[in-house]
C-alpha cells in the first residue's frame, strides 16, 4: 500500500505518529493508498522547516522569486494532465472537470507572476519640509493553508502562488480524503527551483490544524471548508494572534425570472447543479422560479438531468461519484427526508445505473420540486447532486428568500431584463453574483469570497485582497539633515 507522506525541505517523509487514514478511488470503492496523519511532533517539524526557510526567501530578490513562480507555471502548464488524473483518482470528478480545476488554479499562478506591480509602495517627496514618506509591503513569515477535499489543487492554488511570490513560506494541510495532489505540486515546486522549506505539505486532521492555529511561527492561516470548521479556525486562529481568512460553506440560489430564456436557464441549472456531482462551493443547489415559469422550467431541467451519464470520471462520463461512501449515504438521506417532508421527487438519483465499478460511491442527479424553506434539503448544505426548486411569486420574494439565508457565497439571476439584473446585483447580500452566469467564480485578478456564514474574516482570496492578506504594510518617514540643522523640540511632530 502506497503511503502518502508529508513534505518538508524538498523531500517527503512518513512521519512518526503511526496514525494513517485510507484513501479510496471513489469510482471503484477500492482503498488505493494510505495517508499519514501528523501528530504534534510531525506538525512542528514541517512548520519549523518553513520557519527556517523564511529569512532567506524573504531576502531573495523579487526578480528571482518571480522567476521561480514563472518556471512553476510553465511546468504546470506542460504537465497538468498528470495532476488532473491524480485528482480524478482520489476525488472522483470527471477528468475534464479536474483539468478545469487545475486551469483555474494556474490562473492564480499567472497572476502571481505579476506581483511586483502590486508590491510597489507609494512615495511622497517633501511631504513635510525636507521630509519624504514611502510605504512598503513585507511578507508575514510562515503561512498555513488548510484545504477542503473538493478542490485539492485549485483551492491551495488560490493562496500559495501569491503567498510565495510575496516572500512567505507555506505549510499546506490538504484534505485527508485526497492528499496526493499536494505532494505532486510540492515536487513541481522543487523542479521549478524553489528552495527547500519554502513550500511544505503537512498531512493530517484536526491535530495538524490545531498545531497550525497555535504554533508561534505561523503568522497567517487561509482556510477553506465547511462553515462550522471555518468558524472554529477563525475563532481559534485570531485568538492566538494570527491573521485568518476562513471560507465556509454555501447554499447558492439561482433566480429564474419569467422573461428568461428557459432553455438556457435549464442548461445552466444542470451544469451548475450537477457538475462535480454538486461537490462545489459555487454549485447551484436552490433554483428559485419566479412567477409562472416553474412547471416548464422543472420539465426542462428534468429532461436534461435524466440524460446525464453518471460514471467513472476516466471514461468520458458527465458526472462522477461522490467522494466517500459515507458522504454518498448522507446525501441520499437528504433525498429520503425531502420526500417525507413533502417535496416532489422529479428525478431520483438513488436509482442511478452508473457506468463504473459496482462498489463506486454512486448517486445520480436528483431534482426536487415544491421545496420550502423549512425542509432540511433547503436549510442544510447537502454538497451533492441534489437540486431543489422553490417557487416565488415575485422578484421581491425571491430576493427576500436569498437575503434571509445564512450563507452568502454565490448566486445568479437569469433574465433578459437589464433593469432587474441591475437591481439584483445591487440588492442581493452575496459575495459573488452571476447575471446569466451560473458559477460566477471571479478571475484571479479579482478576489474570491462570500459574505455572511460563507466567510469569516474580511479578506477574500487572490487578486489584490490576496496580496494584501499575505503582506503587511510599513510606512517610512525620512529626513536627511545637515549637522547644523539640529535642535531640541519636544512638541508633537507636525507637517510644515
Ligand atoms: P471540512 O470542513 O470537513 O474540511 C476542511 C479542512 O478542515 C480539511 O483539511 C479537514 O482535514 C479539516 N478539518 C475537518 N474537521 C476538522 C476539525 N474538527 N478541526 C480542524 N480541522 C478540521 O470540509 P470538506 O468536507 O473537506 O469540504 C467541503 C466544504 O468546503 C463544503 O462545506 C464547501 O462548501 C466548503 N468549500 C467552501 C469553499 C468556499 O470558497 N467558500 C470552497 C470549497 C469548499
Amino acid at each position: 500500500m502506497t503511503r502518502v507522506g508529508h513534505w518538508a525541505g524538498n523531500k517527503t517523509f512518513p512521519g512518526t505518529s503511526g496514525r494513517t487514514a485510507q484513501v479510496t478511488n471513489p469510482a471503484t470503492g477500492a482503498v488505493t493508498r494510505e495517508v499519514a496523519l501528523a501528530d504534534v511532533a510531525d506538525s512542528r517539524l514541517v512548520i519549523e522547516a518553513a520557519a527556517d526557510a523564511f529569512p532567506a526567501w524573504r531576502d531573495t530578490s523579487l526578480a528571482r522569486r518571480v522567476a521561480v513562480v514563472f518556471r512553476f507555471r510553465e511546468l504546470l502548464n506542460q504537465r497538468k494532465n498528470e495532476l488532473a488524473e491524480i485528482i480524478t483518482s482520489e476525488h472522483g470528478k470527471v477528468l475534464s472537470d479536474a483539468l478545469g480545476e487545475v486551469t483555474r488554479g494556474q490562473e492564480v499562478v499567472e497572476f502571481a507572476c505579476g506581483i511586483p506591480h502590486l508590491l510597489k509602495g507609494g512615495f511622497s517627496e517633501n511631504a513635510s519640509t525636507e521630509v519624504d514618506v514611502h510605504s512598503v509591503r513585507q511578507p508575514l513569515g510562515v503561512v498555513g493553508i488548510i484545504a477542503p477535499f473538493n478542490f485539492p489543487a485549485m483551492v491551495p492554488m488560490w493562496f500559495f502562488p501569491v503567498a510565495i511570490a510575496a516572500g512567505n513560506t507555506v505549510v499546506l494541510k490538504p484534505s485527508e480524503k485526497d492528499p496526493s495532489a499536494a505532494l505532486w505540486l510540492a515536487e513541481l515546486w522543487a523542479e521549478a527551483g524553489l528552495p527547500p522549506g519554502v513550500f511544505n505539505v503537512l498531512q493530517g486532521d484536526k491535530t495538524a490544524v490545531d498545531e497550525l492555529l497555535s504554533h508561534r511561527s505561523v503568522k497567517a492561516v487561509s482556510f477553506v471548508g465547511s462553515t462550522p470548521i471555518a468558524q472554529y479556525v477563525y475563532a481559534t486562529g485570531t485568538a492566538n494572534g494570527k491573521r485568518v481568512q476562513a471560507l465556509g460553506g454555501a447554499k447558492n440560489h439561482a433566480v429564474v425570472l419569467p422573461d428568461a430564456d428557459l432553455d438556457q436557464a435549464a442548461d445552466a441549472m444542470v451544469n451548475a447543479g450537477f457538475g462535480s456531482a454538486g461537490e462545489r462551493c459555487m454549485a447551484i443547489s436552490a433554483v428559485v422560479a419566479v412567477g409562472d415559469v416553474a412547471d416548464e422550467l422543472v420539465a426542462k431541467i428534468a429532461e436534461r438531468a435524466r440524460n446525464i451519464r453518471t460514471g467513472d470520471g476516466t471514461q468520458g462520463c458527465d458526472m462522477g461519484p461522490l467522494v466517500t461512501a459515507a458522504h454518498r449515504d448522507r446525501v441520499a438521506s437528504y433525498i429520503d427526508r425531502a420526500e417525507q417532508d413533502g417535496a416532489s421527487l422529479v428525478v431520483d438519483g438513488r436509482e442511478v445505473r452508473a457506468e463504473g465499478g459496482r462498489d463506486g460511491f454512486w448517486l445520480g442527479p436528483t431534482l426536487l420540486d415544491h421545496v420550502t424553506t423549512g425542509m432540511s434539503c433547503y436549510t442544510d448544505e447537502i454538497f451533492g447532486p441534489v437540486l431543489s426548486v422553490l417557487r416565488a411569486e415575485s422578484y421581491d420574494d425571491a430576493l427576500e428568500l436569498i437575503n434571509s439565508n445564512p450563507y452568502g457565497n454565490g448566486t445568479a439571476i437569469f433574465t433578459n431584463d437589464g433593469g432587474a439584473a441591475r437591481r439584483f446585483q445591487n440588492e442581493v447580500e452575496v459575495g459573488m453574483v452571476g447575471i446569466n452566469v451560473p458559477i460566477p467564480v471571479p478571475m484571479a485578478y479579482y478576489s474570491f469570497g462570500g459574505w455572511k456564514s460563507s466567510l469569516f474574516g474580511d479578506t477574500h482570496a487572490h487578486g489584490t485582497e490576496g496580496v494584501h492578506f499575505f503582506t503587511r504594510g510599513k510606512v517610512v518617514t525620512t529626513r536627511w539633515r545637515a549637522p547644523s540643522q539640529g535642535g531640541l523640540n519636544l512638541g508633537f511632530p507636525q507637517s510644515v
